[in-house]
């Protein structure tokens, strides 16, 4: 088989996706599928929109360009497009055609999609994002209500709705406090300015702990949320912890063995800087089975890997990942198996060298419970 290799389990993903969706209708909220990790990957678009996602999200205007596309030829089935990252002004054009939705914290950037709007005859509909203390993108909220009457009088701009961000840059983790900020900032604009919000979107996967934990949580006006990593990973974003019924092994990365020797713990030589910066010394434990893979940086985020039992990863480089063996002895061209987190799954999937090879087989006792 062609190495190294992604598998993508897409009943999994469609599992862990239709169960979020279910537990989070009780609450009345919607949820969005946000694809950035997946590359725009038409399989996993898929998978999502037949879970029943309200719609799907993603940080990159050319993702959204290729699930549009494959949309129009049937390949999937379509539901709007949001961009989750706000518009640059060299895409503008691409915004409005290929996105329904996009998320703005900036005036200037509205007027240029208000402009291209017109120039495109359609309606570009817009969420605010709000700064409640996260500190990456958001208006500040005792700037929002002016800011929004400015959007009402843009054309071709439709007010679709306002959401925040949290848990990204600084960890600020999602609470009935911030969550019932962003409530009534909603509350307050349709009462200021005689507007109706569809969407009051709370947040990612960091609010699953919020949004599910708790039944007696009061939702106010948060009526969406947007997911990634906990449909495709099967765990939240605080603490990654894992969702109880959902799947944690959706993807598996296989890499080959191209090196396995009998070699010392300890390097030798005097010791610099290695090919990505300072070593961690290793506490000199005698002659060990090292083997190398053909895997490195160029494929995935080697700290974002857990290899499969008997193996330990302690050292990589931009082609080489180098595993002590603890117990087994693989041969040349044998395979080693890894469970990837967000990070290291983003790289593989948006690296050319790894093949992305989807199954669909659900295998009920890998179910995490
Ligand atoms: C990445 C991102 C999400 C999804 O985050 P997950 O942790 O993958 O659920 C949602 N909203 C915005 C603005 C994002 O950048």
């Amino acid at each position: 088989m062609v190495a190294p290799r992604l598998e993508v389990n897409l009943d999994k993903i469609h599992h862990n996706a239709q169960e979020l969706i279910k537990r989070l209708a009780e609450r009345d909220i919607s949820i969005a599928g946000v694809t950035k990790a997946s590359l725009g990957s038409i399989e996993i678009a898929d998978t999502l929109i037949r879970a029943g996602v309200a719609e799907l999200a993603d940080s990159r205007i050319e993702n959204i360009k290729v699930m549009y596309a494959s949309a129009k030829d049937g390949l999937t089935k379509s539901v709007p497009m949001i961009l989750i990252r706000s518009p640059m002004l060299s895409q503008i054009e691409q915004v409005v055609m290929y996105a329904d939705i996009s998320c703005n914290t900036e005036i200037k950037v509205i007027e240029r999609l208000s402009a291209e709007a017109i120039r495109q005859k359609s309606i570009h509909e817009i969420l605010l994002m709000i700064e409640l203390g996260d500190l990456r993108e958001g208006i500040m909220p005792d700037e929002l209500v002016n800011f929004a009457k400015e959007v009402l009088t843009m054309p071709n701009i439709r007010l679709k709705g306002i959401g925040t961000n949290l848990a990204c840059r600084s960890g600020v983790t999602p609470s009935n406090a911030n969550m019932t900020v962003l409530s009534n900032l909603a509350n307050k604009i349709e009462a200021t300015l005689g507007v109706k919000l569809d969407i009051v979107s709370g947040g990612n996967s960091a609010n699953i702990e919020w949004a599910l934990g708790n039944d007696k949580t009061d939702f106010g006006r948060i009526n969406h949320l947007r997911l990634g990593e906990s449909i495709l990973l099967g765990c939240e974003a605080l603490e990654r912890k894992p969702i109880k019924g959902l799947y944690t092994d959706a993807f598996t990365l296989f890499a080959e063995v191209i090196e396995s020797k009998l070699k010392p713990t300890q390097a030798k030589g005097a010791i610099a800087q290695a090919a990505f910066g300072n070593v961690v010394p290793v506490l000199d434990h005698g002659i060990v089975q090292q083997i190398i893979l053909a895997l490195g940086v160029h494929d995935i985020d080697p700290s974002g890997l857990t290899a499969s039992k008997g193996s330990l990863i302690v050292g990589s480089s931009s082609d080489h990942l180098i595993l002590e063996q603890l117990e087994g002895n693989p041969v040349i061209g044998d395979e080693i198996e890894f469970q990837l987190d967000y990070g290291a799954l983003l790289r593989a999937m948006t690296s050319p060298y790894v093949e992305k090879i989807f199954l669909r087989q659900l295998i009920q006792p890998s179910l995490h419970y």
